[in-house]
């Protein structure tokens, strides 16, 4: 993922402490001692993918049966009843499983989109930020937020929202705390408003002049849905790029998640200010909100990433399978002319995913670099037969089964397809139990059963 895309079969990658120092086809440089040498025969050495988009207390609502039929604004607000009554150690739980199986499926530095704090319940961010630290994921959360609940003309109830003074105040603290801007941090924050339907237009303002008086990036969903489309048409008389662009929230410095319903001149429009997409297929296919342009985005020079997006609209945390559903996404139906390539898709899950976060350093494997690095085991049932080309193999034949090694700022996470030090049925048996108390909740203070569909399907 170098810009030549080199690849060098039977090579070496020389790492010292958090840093690629060398890389190179064989032999490896004459009377070179390492402290620790990886036998990776029989593998393909890949740079971390990056995750673009995520939701990880919504780990705790997958496939809930109330909405598994339902599109986003349905499936919205029904969820946010459940979500009010996330509490720090439910989103810990969530965190831990869902950065869990990021780095199973290779991915080395992830971001998420925490926008949802029920009254009372600020800490939801440190309480994820303690999960990644534990785990030893790079980590670029966002502090999200909503400011505009249903009396305001919002999609979510008033008590998910949060005056603008808190959210900011918070943010601020935030950045104090954590925000690391050196190269090859493994913390760093960016500041998200939720969407054009729960947010103000005084939030959006206030916020990207924080983020950039702090360095920080800027990151929202936009153009999702037909719904958000006419919300928009509606609440501010124009489309939701246009929104932004009024806002000056187009950007070199910004990346939106989804982007599905977008015109010739508004992919224009992102190729010119740089502005970056998080493209997430599986959840957009489930919750039927349609096929982003990706194939023109990439063409025009838009920096596309990859995102799983949250866990009840995908409901997975897979990189790989997001990285095969990206390329066949964009099959269906058209020339093949316009199709994505497997060497696309990595390059979105890698270098695309890197510049949407502003990480020049990450995303390939090259002197300078971070050492996030994956190794694949090709010799499984599923890559049997595909040794013709093994990087592609990993797009067109990904098999549920976790990659064989994984590596980040130097460390080694994942071994033998396993998470090092990490008590996996604990974790299952917390977030099984976080779970089942939330939807408990909601029965207890909505009536409504979410465990049934029962009447219900649209
Ligand atoms: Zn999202």
């Amino acid at each position: 993922m170098d810009d030549a895309r080199s690849r060098h079969p039977g090579g070496y990658v020389l790492i010292e402490d958090d840093r690629i120092v060398a890389v190179g086809p064989p032999p490896a440089p004459p009377g070179l001692t390492a402290e620790r040498r990886i036998d990776a025969t029989g593998k393909v050495v890949l740079p971390g993918l990056v995750n673009t988009h995520h939701h990880l207390p919504q780990v705790l609502t997958r496939n809930v049966p109330r909405v598994q039929e339902a599109p986003l604004f349905r499936w919205l607000v029904e969820l946010y009843e459940v979500w009010r009554h996330l509490d720090a150690e439910a989103v810990t739980a969530a965190a831990r499983v869902g950065l869990g199986e990021l780095l199973l499926t290779g991915c080395t530095t992830t971001t998420d989109h925490l926008y949802l704090f029920p009254k009372g319940q600020e800490r939801f961010i440190d309480a994820e930020i303690r999960a990644a630290r534990e785990l030893g994921i790079r980590f670029q959360p966002t502090r999200g937020s909503m400011s505009r609940g249903k009396s305001q003309g919002g999609l979510p109830p008033d008590v998910v929202c949060q005056d603008e003074e808190t959210i900011l105040a918070d943010s601020r603290r935030l950045i104090r705390e954590y925000h690391d801007p050196r190269p090859r941090a493994m913390l760093r924050l960016a500041l998200a408003p939720c969407a054009p339907f729960s947010v103000s237009e005084d939030l959006m303002r206030r916020t990207a002049e924080l983020a950039r008086d702090n360095g920080l990036r800027l990151h929202t969903h936009l153009a999702e849905t037909k719904d958000e489309e006419d919300y928009c048409q509606a609440t501010y008389g124009c489309r939701p790029v246009e929104f932004l662009r009024r806002l000056g929230w187009l950007g070199s410095d910004v990346w939106l998640a989804h982007c599905v319903h977008l015109s010739a001149e508004e992919i224009r429009l992102f190729a010119e200010t740089g502005t970056g997409v998080a493209h997430c297929p599986s959840s957009n296919f489930r919750l039927g909100s349609g096929v982003s342009p990706v194939r023109e985005m990439l063409d025009a020079g838009v920096p596309v990433g990859l995102g799983v997006d949250g866990s009840a609209s995908n409901d997975s945390s897979n990189m790989l399978a997001e990285a095969r559903q990206a390329l066949l996404a964009h099959r269906s139906g058209r020339e093949s002319s316009q199709w994505l390539t497997a060497e696309d898709v990595l390059w979105a899950a890698t270098r695309g995913g890197a510049r949407c976060l502003g990480r020049d350093e990450l995303g390939s494997l090259e002197p300078g670099k971070a050492a996030d690095l994956v190794m694949v085991d090709t010799r499984r049932l599923s890559y049997a037969g595909a040794g013709s080309d093994p990087l592609a193999a990993l797009v067109f034949s990904p098999w549920p089964e976790p990659v064989d090694t994984v590596m980040v700022n130097g460390r080694i996470l994942v071994e033998g397809g396993e998470l090092a030090g990490v008590d996996v049925p604990r974790l299952v048996a917390q977030a099984e139990s976080a779970s089942a108390a939330l939807l408990d909740a909601a029965l207890r203070t909505t009536g409504v059963d979410y465990r049934r569909k029962d009447g219900l399907r649209s």
